[in-house]
């Protein structure tokens, strides 16, 4: 596949764009493949292209039923940010965020990453304690946070209303390598450079069928027919437990919507991402002068990609008292995404009771930012057949042992 560069983009200029290539191939899938994931999100095709860049691993075909990034990758908030409380967590966030750091280039692909600084309000003492307490947690894990105080989060974003009546600003976690991505061009540039391998991606094709013999996967029922594979990766959110129980085991994941919204756009008024859990809303600027708000999850489980009327009343009124100069702005849009959300708010990468087959799910609210440190670790689980050290903790088997990697303060309610 022929480079993006500053040279091809004159080059086009003075033909008339003629001379593009089509960024991924449509093939007509083989009968078999060494592996298969189900499920073209960033994290399925992360999964395969670090199965191919640090494995070798190419005769590799992802399956989705819809168009690829068109699920929770293409309808997050992007925000990305790896200020977690417990080990685990901040290794394989760290390793995703700094992934991001230099992903335009290892794919060759702008995906328009911006570490414009992540900031999440304390305005309870109890928030206060909290993250003083993750701040220092990153400290010994050597992910870089700080805890700042009211003065310095209404320097670098003086939108904000630190006095407001009900809950003043008393500081904030603050990182300020965290920031944005454009989430589609994150699924395109893996998508590209997963194609440019040999990789199959098959669009528009839904697995409704597990085949299996003495414990083992021995390939996929389609829509476009049957595939065999020799290893099986399920990557597919919120319908996790749909799938699982297709393959014939239950996973402890509920599966709720969660939606966002967009303002018309406007001039540049705030340069960094900031989540205010207390009165429950998120919003940073995008590249259009939009500005992107996130609200929280449904109560009740349900597979519906839309937005829910008291949602969008709660969050905006909570980011009304919280900035009160967008109280006059016009909201453009808002949709809903499908979100896979465990007991303890972390994720699940994992061997599963079918020995060739593995599952990659439970992002819940904030899988976005991990995508490609979740690729690397979930594409060394499939390789080796075992979990390295980023996997191992997010096992399966911790709900039964009751190891839960607790991140509900730092993934409950928000990204
Ligand atoms: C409104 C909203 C805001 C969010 N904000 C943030 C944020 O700011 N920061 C953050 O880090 N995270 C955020 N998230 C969470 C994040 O989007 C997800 O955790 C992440 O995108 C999950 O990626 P994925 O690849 O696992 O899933 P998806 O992108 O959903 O991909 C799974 C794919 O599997 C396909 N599929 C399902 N079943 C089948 C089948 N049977 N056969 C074939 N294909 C199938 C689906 O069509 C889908 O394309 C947000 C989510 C939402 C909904």
């Amino acid at each position: 596949m022929k480079r993006y560069s500053a040279f091809a983009i004159a080059r086009e200029a003075v033909r008339y764009h003629q001379g593009w290539e089509r960024a991924w191939a449509s093939p007509v899938p083989k009968k078999e493949y060494d592996v298969i994931i189900v499920g073209a999100g960033g994290h399925g095709l992360a999964t395969a292209f670090y199965l191919g860049k640090n494995f070798g691993i190419t005769n590799v075909a992802i399956i989705e039923k819809g168009w690829l990034g068109g699920g929770n990758t293409g309808r997050n908030t992007t925000i990305i940010r790896s200020n977690y409380l417990q080990d685990p967590s901040a290794a394989i966030y760290e390793k995703a965020r700094s992934l991001y750091e230099t992903m335009s280039q290892d794919l060759n692909y702008n995906v328009m990453f911006s570490p414009r600084g992540v900031m999440m309000l304390a305005q309870t003492e109890h928030e206060v304690r909290g993250y003083k307490r993750t701040a220092h947690a990153n400290a010994l894990q050597g992910v870089k946070t700080e805890f700042i105080t009211p003065g310095k989060v209404k320097y670098l974003c003086p939108i904000i209303e630190v006095n407001g009546p009900r809950f003043p600003v008393l500081g904030a976690l603050w990182q300020a390598r965290g920031g944005t991505a454009r989430h589609d061009a994150v699924a395109w540039g893996y998508a590209r450079a997963c194609s440019d391998m040999g990789m199959d991606i098959i669009q528009q094709c839904e697995v409704t069928g597990i085949t299996q013999a003495k414990g083992q996967v021995t390939g996929v029922e389609t829509s476009k027919g049957a595939i065999k594979c020799k290893k099986l990766a399920m990557v597919v959110a919120g319908h996790c437990g749909v799938l699982a129980e297709k393959a014939g085991f239950r996973l402890p994941v509920e599966s709720v919507a969660l939606q966002a919204l967009v303002s018309e756009p406007i001039k540049p008024c705030m340069d960094v991402v900031v989540m205010a859990n207390t009165v429950h809303g998120y919003m940073s600027q995008s590249d259009k002068g939009e500005m992107v708000i996130g609200g929280g999850t449904d109560g009740f489980n349900n597979y519906t990609q839309r937005g829910s009327f008291h949602h969008i009343e709660e969050t905006v009124r909570a980011l009304v008292e919280t900035f009160p100069m967008i109280s006059r702005l016009k909201m453009l849009r808002q949709w809903g995404g499908i979100v896979d959300v465990t007991g303890d708010r972390s994720p699940i990468l994992s061997k599963t009771p079918l020995g060739n087959c593995f599952i990659n799910c439970g992002w819940g609210t904030g899988g976005f930012k991990a995508i490609p440190g979740s690729g690397w670790a979930m594409a060394e689980t499939i390789a080796k057949g075992e979990p390295g050290a980023l996997a191992a903790p997010f096992g399966l088997d911790r709900f039964k042992e009751g190891r839960f990697i607790d991140e509900s303060v730092a993934a409950g309610v928000a990204h």
